[in-house]
């Protein structure tokens, strides 16, 4: 009996070790929340300490001529659903890429808040997605399009999980997404970070202006994919300047 005890000690160890290595947990709500981020791990100091963090209001300040944003997404798109119990993801095989101010930044994947996070001149939307991109040295530029209800958006009904409600192929997808992006050039630029633990700063932000729409019954059913709201609070803006 007791090697018995000893053995499962001595088993139990290296997954406590494992365990404390692992992501901490955190959560939308409760003592796990937003204000509270900053204080659960030290790898998530920049949640409270950082004075460049997002979501933000967007009221753009300075006029300028943004650079354009070129889309070179791959056709097929292919995309895995996946639920990180913090945001509905779809993960895209490699090959997408934005170019931005001669740089080239690779899609990782994108995924849905609802509400949005972003506000707009202190409009709070139904839903946003975030585009996430990284450059060779790791660099994030974040592209983010926030909906409101309407029309029935195209481009949500070929997303895996409405596929598989409809019975056809969940990875199957033919629709360009080139298109459906390449048309939007007017968008607000910030300097910002992660709106996710650990909260990693020097992201740029390239939030599109013109909200799309999608259904009420779409964005319902991301919400309830989820479950619960999945929107970090508006962060101060500090110095920031925010162009359009
Ligand atoms: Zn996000």
């Amino acid at each position: 009996m007791q090697r018995l005890i000893i053995l499962a000690a001595a088993l139990a160890l290296p997954l406590g070790l494992q365990g404390s290595e692992a992501t901490p947990h955190w959560d939308y709500e409760g003592p796990e929340g937003p204000q509270h981020w900053g204080e659960l791990a030290q790898e998530f100091d920049m949640c409270s300490r950082g004075r460049n963090q997002s979501p933000i209001d967007l009221v753009g300040q300075v006029d300028t001529d943004l650079p354009e944003i070129r889309f070179d997404y791959r056709q097929p798109f292919e995309v895995n659903e996946v639920n990180t119990g913090h945001a509905i993801q779809e993960d895209v095989i490699p090959g997408n890429y934005v170019s931005w101010l001669d740089q080239r930044f690779e899609l990782r994947q994108f995924h849905f808040h609802s509400p949005s996070e972003h506000t707009v001149g202190g409009r709070l939307y139904d839903m946003e997605v975030h585009l996430v991109h990284q450059n060779e040295s790791g660099e994030y530029l974040v592209v983010g399009l926030v909906f409101e209800k309407g029309e029935h958006n195209e481009m949500m009904d070929q997303l895996p999980s409405f596929r598989a409600e409809r019975g056809e192929d969940p990875a199957g997808s033919n629709f360009d997404y080139n298109e459906f992006v390449a048309q939007r050039q007017h968008y607000f630029y910030y300097n910002g970070s992660l709106t996710t633990p650990p909260c990693t700063e020097g992201v740029r932000w390239l939030v599109m202006q013109e909200p799309i729409t999608a259904s009420q019954q779409q964005i319902q059913h991301y919400h309830d994919l989820l479950g619960f709201d999945n929107n970090r609070p508006i962060q101060p803006r500090n110095a920031r300047v925010v162009l359009e």
